[in-house]
């Protein structure tokens, strides 16, 4: 399957092309060109799938823990093994630099490996008391959804938080980026996961979610992406309760004050920054500065932003390859423009590269008016906004003016300016002299329009499981 660029749907553990034989093309955005094409799904198709999802339910979840934490280890070196092809699919397909590409599934095989070494522990009776005991049980048949951004990373941790709870899962993954969903699935079949425990399919996101999450056996909603689709999701699910998770975006404020490292803070946020080109919901996209380094500052990570190489994902000189896809091209324009006709000035960057492809360059905006769509819309691309402030006050202010909470920084030295922030800072995670996105090991989730629910660490499991209650037990007599 994976050495064919014509990627099908995995139902009930076979791989075929949709009930009505549609596709769709598969664009490289390096290039603008089509390198493949990929199934689609329809309405009897999803019918098989949730069938198939909820016929292997009961073998699965009656699998002992431990089978299924050993399956997931075993997988993840599968896939290690297999990182070189697949990021080089991804990369193709994202435009991720191979470099990015290889790092991500890196990424996604720890997903797998530290859902497998918790599935036991997650999933044993714990006492309340002498006599109540909680049986972590498997919510039930949960549909994903991941985004084009991390397919490896997100399908890797979506898919092993819900295998090691004892669920099956149902992945729509991103029509751009199929080729993550089919090699994590091939591992996990390489690696022996029964039949109808995974199912994967691509095709028109809101026809698919509105028809899996009108069907009573989707007991859980897992979903990346943007906050009106999030809340679309979850009016959705309402109707049949259905739990959500739901990552969305951010717009991540970054305050640098006057006794921080300016170097070291002007290399780690254009590295932090332009990975990926900027396509990363935790990416920071507001820089506050205190005044007095205001233009030390400026001129540092100015000059940061220039050394970034942009050029093909496969050339081993480029540092940052193209956007994913044309609608990133236009919002960029979109929001560069709106902000310059405000009265911002371009400090570097700001067109479209002038080569085939969805190129952008590292752009930086200083004098951005508060109206401006730049800081209120997540930018979702390699644009950074520059200010300055002159009170801890007013930086705290400024950081946390923004409908989102997914992530904070701060540079300084200070430990009382790190309390107060640490404090102060309104979102899901913050970085204190370095900027670091998500790991297995840890819950992470957002605030606000962020979203809601856990992923990562013994909290992402959880997500997926139904806590019993049982009174009058002993744990040893359930363990
Ligand atoms: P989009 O909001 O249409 O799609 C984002 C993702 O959600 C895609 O993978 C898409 O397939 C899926 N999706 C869209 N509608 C859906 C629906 N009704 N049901 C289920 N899935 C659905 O926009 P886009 O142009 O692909 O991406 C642009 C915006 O999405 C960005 O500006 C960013 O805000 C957000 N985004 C966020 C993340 C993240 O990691 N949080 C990742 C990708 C995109």
């Amino acid at each position: 399957m994976s050495d064919s660029i014509n990627y099908k749907l995995f139902i009930n553990g076979a791989w075929r092309v949709g009930n009505n034989g549609a596709d769709l093309p598969l664009l490289n955005p390096a290039t603008e060109r089509a390198i493949g094409r990929v199934a689609v799904a329809s309405v009897p198709d999803l019918d098989d799938v949730l069938t198939s999802a909820q016929a292997s339910l009961l073998q699965w979840s009656n699998t002992s823990a431990e089978e299924r934490g050993a399956l997931l280890v075993r997988a993840a070196q599968i896939l290690k093994g297999k990182i070189d092809t697949a990021a080089a699919a991804l990369s193709m397909e994202q435009g991720k630099t191979l470099a990015e590409a290889k790092g991500e599934y890196a990424r996604a095989v720890e997903m797998l490996e530290w859902n497998g070494t918790h599935a036991a522990k997650t999933s044993a009776p714990y006492p309340i008391d002498e006599r109540r005991v909680v049986v972590p049980e498997p919510i039930g048949v949960v549909a994903a959804f991941t985004p084009w951004n991390y397919p490896a990373v997100l399908n890797a941790r979506k898919l092993g938080a819900s295998i090691a709870a004892g669920c099956s899962v149902i992945l729509k993954a991103a029509e751009e980026t199929p080729s993550a969903g089919v090699y994590i699935i091939e591992a996990l079949q390489e690696a022996g996961l029964p039949r109808g425990v995974v199912n994967l399919v691509f095709g028109n996101p809101p026809m698919i979610s509105e028809h899996l999450l009108a069907s009573p056996v989707v007991r859980a909603v897992s979903f990346t992406g943007s906050t009106p689709v999030g809340k679309q999701l979850a009016k959705i699910a309402a109707g049949n309760l259905q739990r959500c998770v739901l990552e969305l975006g951010g717009h991540s404020p970054v305050v640098v004050f006057e006794d921080a490292d300016l170097s070291k803070a002007a290399w780690a946020i254009s590295e932090y920054k332009f990975e990926c080109a900027g396509q990363s919901c935790n990416a920071p996209s507001r820089i506050l500065v205190a005044r007095s380094i205001y233009k030390e500052f400026l001129t540092k990570l100015v000059r940061a932003a220039e050394k970034i190489r942009v050029g093909a994902p496969d050339d081993p000189e480029t540092d940052m390859g193209p956007m994913a896809n044309g609608r990133r091209i236009d919002a960029m324009e979109r929001l560069t423009k709106d902000a310059v006709d405000r009265g911002a000035k371009l400090e570097t960057g700001g067109t479209r590269i002038d080569r085939a492809g969805y190129y952008w360059p590292p752009t930086i905006l200083t004098n951005v008016h508060p109206e401006s769509k730049v800081l209120c819309e997540e930018p979702f691309g390699p644009i950074l906004t520059v200010a300055a402030f002159d009170t801890i006050e007013e930086a705290i202010a400024e950081a946390n003016d923004t409908e989102y909470g997914l992530a904070s920084y701060f540079f300084t030295e200070s430990p009382e300016i790190q309390k107060r922030m640490v404090r102060s800072l309104v979102a899901g995670a913050i970085s204190m002299n370095h900027l670091k996105g998500v790991s297995a090991d840890a819950p992470n989730a957002g605030v606000k329009q962020s979203g809601y629910g856990y992923e990562g660490g013994v909290e992402g499991i959880r997500a997926f499981q139904n806590l019993k209650l049982v009174n009058g037990l002993k744990a040893a007599s359930v363990a």
